[in-house]
C-alpha cells in the first residue's frame, strides 16, 4: 500500500479524499492555492504545499506544479478527485511518466471515453444499448446530414465529440434548422474543446438519468454497484441525487449492470467509473462514461457499504477487488443534497464569510463538506460547498430524515440552496419518484410564476 498520496483537489473532495487516506493510515499532501490556505484539510495534511494563486488555470490545473509538489513531498500516488484534471489524459500520462500511480484508469482508457464519438462505438461494440444516432462523427456532406436526421426521427440533438459539462449540445426540433445548427455546433466545439466534431442522436422526450457505478481492477475483475438516479438537474447540473432508482426492478438492475461490467473487462477498465445512461420507456440508453469518483458517490456506499475511495485507492495499488458481485448487497435507500453556495430561485453565486453553522445530524445522516464557521467561501470555484446524505431502510424514511436535517442546518452569512431542497423535498411528484430530467426546470417556472 502507499505510504502517502497527493490529493490534486479542492474542497469537500479533498477532504473526503484525506479521510479515506488517513483510515487506511496513509499520509497526506494536500495542494492548495492561495485562496484556500485557511481550508481545514490542508490543516490536518502531513505536508501541504501552495502551488499558486487563486484562478485554477493557475493552481488546480497548472500540471507542472502538481508534478513539483508530487516531486518534493514524496508522494507516491496522485488522487485527482473529480473536475479540474480528473478526466485529463495528458495529466494522467503525465503523473505516470513522472514515476507516480495516477489513482484512476490508464490514460489511453480516459482519451478514448474522453472522446464522445469513440467512446459510444467502443460501447456499442462491447454491446451496451446507445441512443440511436449517427453511429460516428457527422459527415461533411449537407445531403448526408439531413437524410440521417430523417432517418432518426426529429427532434435530434448534435453533440459535441469533446464536449462536457452540459456544453456542446443543441436540440433541432426540424430539418429547416438543421445544417445551420449543425455548423454553429461545430464551430463552437472547435472553440471551446479544441475538436470541431459533432455526432448526432435522436433527441429524447421525457427521459430520467440514471447511471451505474462500477469497479474494476488491473486483473480483468469488474463489478457494479447498483444505480443512482440524477434526474434533478438544472441546466444539465445534477442537485439531489438517490440510489437505488425508484422503479427500477431487480432484473432490470442486474441487467444492464452486467451489461456494463462486462464492457469494463472489454476495455480493460481500472479503477472506479460510472455508465451514464437515459431512461425511457423501460430501456437504457448510454450517453457517457465518466472516468473518475464522481459528486453523488456516497449514496451508493451508503447503500453498499463499500468506500469506494478507498476501493479507488486499493485498485491503483495493484491489490484485487474485494468483492465479488454476488458480495455486493443492496440494502436501504440513499439521498443527497448538493449544497451550493447560491440564491436558492435565482442561482447567483454567493460567496463569503461564513458566519454561523450548524450542521445537521442524528440517525441516518451524512454531510461531507469542508465548511466551517468563519470558513470563506471564495469566488473562483465552483459554488458547492458539501452534501447532505441521508440514509434510512426505505425511501419514505430516507426523505423524512432528508427533511429533519433541511430543517435543522443552519448556515449564516452566505446565501444557500437549502430552501430550495426543503421546497423540493415537499413536492409531491419527487415524493412519488421517477421523475424525467425536465422536472425540475419546469418546477422552477412554476414557482417564478406563482404569487410572491
Ligand atoms: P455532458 O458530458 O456535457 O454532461 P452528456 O452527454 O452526459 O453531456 O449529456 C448531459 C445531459 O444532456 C443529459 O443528462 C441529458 O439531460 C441531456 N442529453 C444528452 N443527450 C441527450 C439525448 N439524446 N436526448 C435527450 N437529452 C439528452
Amino acid at each position: 500500500m502507499f505510504e502517502k498520496i497527493l490529493i490534486a483537489n479542492r474542497g469537500e473532495i479533498a477532504l473526503r479524499i484525506q479521510r479515506a487516506c488517513r483510515e487506511m493510515g496513509i499520509k497526506t499532501v494536500v495542494v492548495h492555492s492561495e485562496a484556500d490556505r485557511e481550508a481545514k484539510y490542508v490543516k490536518l495534511s502531513d505536508e501541504s504545499v501552495c502551488i499558486g494563486p487563486a484562478p485554477s488555470a493557475q493552481s488546480y490545473l497548472n500540471v507542472p506544479a502538481l508534478i513539483a509538489a508530487a516531486e518534493v513531498t514524496d508522494a507516491q500516488a496522485i488522487h485527482p478527485g473529480y473536475g479540474f484534471l480528473s478526466e485529463n489524459a495528458d495529466f494522467a500520462e503525465r503523473v505516470e511518466q513522472s514515476g507516480f500511480v495516477f489513482i484512476g484508469p490508464r490514460p489511453d482508457t480516459i482519451r478514448l471515453m474522453g472522446d464522445k464519438v469513440c467512446a459510444k462505438q467502443a460501447m456499442i461494440d462491447a454491446g451496451v444499448p446507445c441512443v440511436p444516432g449517427s453511429d460516428g462523427a457527422l459527415p461533411d456532406d449537407p445531403a448526408t446530414i439531413v437524410k440521417m436526421a430523417r432517418k432518426i426521427g426529429f427532434p435530434v440533438i448534435i453533440k459535441a465529440a469533446g464536449g462536457g459539462g452540459g456544453r456542446g449540445m443543441r436540440v433541432v426540433h426540424s430539418e429547416a434548422s438543421l445544417l445551420n445548427s449543425v455548423n454553429m455546433t461545430r464551430t463552437e466545439a472547435g472553440a471551446a474543446f479544441g475538436n470541431p466534431t459533432v455526432y448526432m442522436e435522436k433527441y429524447l422526450a421525457n427521459p430520467r438519468h440514471i447511471e451505474i457505478q462500477v469497479l474494476a481492477d488491473e486483473y480483468g475483475n469488474a463489478i457494479f454497484l447498483g444505480e443512482r438516479d440524477c434526474s434533478m438537474q438544472r441546466r444539465h447540473q445534477k442537485i439531489i441525487e438517490e440510489a437505488p432508482a425508484p422503479g427500477i426492478t431487480d432484473e432490470q438492475r442486474r441487467h444492464i449492470g452486467k451489461v456494463c461490467a462486462e464492457a469494463c473487462r472489454r476495455i480493460s477498465y481500472r479503477g472506479a467509473g460510472t455508465f451514464e445512461f437515459l431512461f425511457e420507456n423501460g430501456e437504457f440508453y448510454f450517453i457517457e462514461m465518466n472516468t473518475r469518483v464522481q459528486v453523488e458517490h456516497p449514496v451508493t456506499e451508503l447503500i453498499t457499504g463499500i468506500d469506494i475511495v478507498q476501493e479507488q485507492i486499493r485498485i491503483a495499488a495493484g491489490e484485487k477487488l474485494r468483492y465479488s458481485q454476488e458480495q455486493v448487497k443492496l440494502k436501504g435507500h440513499s439521498m443527497e443534497c448538493r449544497i451550493n453556495a447560491e440564491d436558492p430561485f435565482n442561482f447567483i453565486p454567493s460567496p463569503g464569510r461564513i458566519e454561523s453553522y450548524h450542521p445537521a445530524g442524528g440517525p441516518g445522516i451524512r454531510i461531507d463538506s469542508h465548511i466551517y464557521q468563519g470558513y470563506v467561501v471564495p469566488p473562483h470555484y465552483d459554488s458547492m460547498v458539501g452534501k447532505l446524505i441521508s440514509y434510512g431502510d426505505t425511501r419514505e424514511q430516507a426523505m423524512a430524515r432528508m427533511r429533519v436535517a433541511l430543517s435543522e442546518m443552519a448556515i449564516t452569512g452566505i446565501k444557500t440552496n437549502i430552501p430550495l431542497h426543503q421546497e423540493l423535498f415537499m413536492d409531491s411528484a419527487f415524493q412519488r419518484g421517477g421523475t424525467s430530467i425536465h422536472y425540475l426546470e419546469e418546477r422552477l417556472s412554476q414557482l417564478k410564476k406563482a404569487p410572491q
